[in-house]
């Protein structure tokens, strides 16, 4: 890592203080980073990064940012000839909070407006939903606008996608469709899934690379869709997982907090099982849409009169098992490090899903980072 001109305001004590660093004391040389990928784990490094003083880009091959925790509008026209749009959450639907540190940066991002907690077992008031052990969180409107929130004001480059990346007496340069993005880079962090991060790691960590390369990740197909209401009882907001065929979860979207509700309509988001999703795998949208509206159907006993519907593939949707290990790489001397879900279940208590992962590798990965700029410094 290069020298840096501004001292951080926090000794090494301080450093534990994560939530949030402020480094007032910015001058034209603070060290420089950037960070590929804005999921969680990516959306949370860089806001940590960036309020301990680092001057931060953000780079994802996607439109905006949220990852997996992901919003798509389905365009549609109703039988009166209206152009329609409905917005369905396709990636993960909500997520629990075991470990009080990640309760608190949700609660946090419920104060700024971000995020919003449930209990589908009392779905009906906020005082059920703190109550409950089943509660969750989901985001405000859609599930990026978490990370939309922690990225506020931070560069931001979208539908680019880091193909390449290098150093060179200046630090890291990243490059895109042969376009050089970034360069003279201090610190470089790769918040990607592991068959993403793996290629761009080998040239500099081939370890590292090996064992991202060699992560299972389940594979998820995705139906999103608009019907008629149901002519008998639907089902409630919470994912109903029913117990045989190929469907894994059932959500109607439009029961769920803070999503639209319009009369006579259905808005529904079904995951397949991870085994259906791996066998049909290579299978076409229309031939995995129709069988998915066809469990539907079987599964409720009644017909769904469908208005629209889209199939989409997650091909790695969530690593396979709680994974060992650190929960975060960090090499100093290059000033590279990784983050995401895909790292460190081993020191999580029981029961943490991916996103908790997710936000806890880039909890510790900022802290590695920020404790290597005092540790130059000191
Ligand atoms: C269908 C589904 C259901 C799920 N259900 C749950 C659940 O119930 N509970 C739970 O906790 N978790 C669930 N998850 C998993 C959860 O969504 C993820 O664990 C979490 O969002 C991962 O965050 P991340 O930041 O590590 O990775 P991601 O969200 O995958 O972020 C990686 C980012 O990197 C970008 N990227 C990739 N390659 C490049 C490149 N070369 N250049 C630039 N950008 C790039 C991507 O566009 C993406 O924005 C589910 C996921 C899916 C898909």
């Amino acid at each position: 890592m290069g020298q840096y001109a501004s001292k951080p305001m926090h000794g090494r004590g301080g450093l534990s203080k994560l939530q949030p660093m402020r480094c007032p004391e910015l001058t034209p040389m603070n060290p420089q980073a950037a960070v590929v990928g804005t999921g969680l784990a990516g959306a949370s490094c860089a806001r940590w990064l960036a309020d301990a003083g680092w001057q931060l880009q953000v780079f994802d091959k996607a439109r905006g940012p949220g990852g997996r925790l992901a919003t798509r509008r389905l365009a549609w026209t109703a039988p009166d000839g209206q152009a329609r749009t409905t917005r369905l959450d396709h990636g993960a639907p909500d997520f629990g909070a075991v470990d009080p540190a990640f309760q608190g940066a949700l609660t946090r991002a419920e104060a700024q407006g971000w995020c919003l907690t449930w209990n589908p077992d009392h779905p009906g008031g906020a005082a059920g939903a703190r109550a409950g052990t089943a509660r969750r969180w989901l985001g405000r409107s859609g599930m990026p606008d978490w990370c939309r929130g922690l990225l506020e004001g931070l560069p931001a480059r979208w539908s680019c996608a880091i193909d390449a990346l290098g150093r060179d007496g200046r630090g890291w340069w990243l490059e895109a469709a042969g376009q050089r993005v970034a360069e003279g880079l201090d610190a470089l962090v790769l918040a990607l899934p592991p068959a993403q991060a793996a290629p761009l790691l080998a040239p500099w960590r081939p370890d590292w690379a090996r064992v991202a390369a060699a992560v299972p990740m389940q594979p998820c197909w995705t139906v999103m869709g608009v019907s008629t209401e149901l002519a008998q009882e639907a089902p409630a907001g919470a994912p109903v997982r029913p117990d045989t065929g190929p469907l894994a979860r059932v959500l109607r979207q439009d029961a769920r907090p803070g999503r639209e509700r319009r009369p006579g309509e259905a808005h529904w988001v079904l995951q397949a099982t991870s085994a259906w999703s791996r066998q049909h795998l290579e299978d076409s949208p229309e031939a995995v849409l129709r069988a998915l509206q066809t469990a539907l159907a079987e599964w409720l006993g009644q017909p769904v009169f469908w208005r629209s519907a889209v199939a989409h593939r997650w091909r790695y949707a969530v690593p396979a098992q709680a994974p060992a290990g650190p929960s975060h790489w960090w090499d100093a001397g290059l000033g590279l490090g990784v983050c995401g879900d895909f790292l460190g279940g081993a020191a999580l208590p029981p029961g943490v899903e991916p996103v908790e992962r997710a936000w806890t590798s880039a909890r510790d990965l900022a802290l590695a980072v920020q404790t290597s700029a005092v540790e130059v410094l000191a």
